[in-house]
C-alpha cells in the first residue's frame, strides 16, 4: 500500500495519543511514523508522552526499547 500522505505537525499531534495507543489503522499509523521520522519536534513530543505513559504504568503494554527492536531486526536479517 502506497497511499501514505505527508501530514503536518498539527495533524500529527492530533493523532499522537491514538498512535501511542496503537489505535490508528495501518495507513494512518504509517503516516504518523513517516512524520515522526522527518520531524524532530514531534518525535521528541512522542517520546516524551511515551515515557509519561510508561511512568503512569499503562497496564499490559510494554513498549520494546529501541535497542531491543534493533537486535530483533538484526537477528531477522540473518535468516
Ligand atoms: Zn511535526
Amino acid at each position: 500500500m502506497s497511499d501514505i500522505k505527508e501530514i503536518g505537525c498539527e495533524e500529527a499531534l492530533r493523532r499522537l495519543f491514538e498512535y501511542l495507543d496503537r489505535e490508528l489503522d495501518g495507513a494512518r499509523h504509517a503516516e504518523m511514523e513517516q512524520h515522526l521520522h522527518t520531524c524532530r519536534a514531534c518525535y521528541s513530543r512522542a517520546e516524551f508522552e511515551r515515557h509519561l505513559k510508561g511512568k503512569l504504568g499503562a497496564v499490559g503494554k510494554e513498549p520494546a526499547p529501541p535497542e531491543f527492536e534493533l537486535r530483533i531486526k538484526n537477528l531477522l536479517r540473518r535468516f
